[in-house]
């Protein structure tokens, strides 16, 4: 895996993708090959977990919001980074 340069980690912001949907961190420059252009512009990285708040690859959808795999380990619609 490749490392996140400095000055794209600063510009790293975690952005909800629609309204009730899952956070994602989103960089204007980008941090590296596994990050893609967006419509909206800019670059999409990992998902963020709504309960813990770390970044994962995929988030489950939850009573409360969008959960990693540990939080929330069984049923819901996965979204894949
Ligand atoms: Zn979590």
């Amino acid at each position: 895996m490749k490392r996140v340069d400095s000055e794209a980690r600063r510009q790293i912001e975690v952005r909800r993708m629609w309204k009730g949907g899952p956070l994602r961190q989103i960089s204007q420059k980008r941090p590296n090959a596994g990050w893609i252009a967006v419509d909206a512009g800019g670059y999409a990285g990992p998902y963020v977990c709504d309960k813990c708040q770390k970044p994962c690859q995929g988030v489950y959808k939850a009573e409360d919001g969008w959960q990693c795999g540990d939080c929330r380990k069984a049923v819901g619609v996965k979204v894949a980074a």
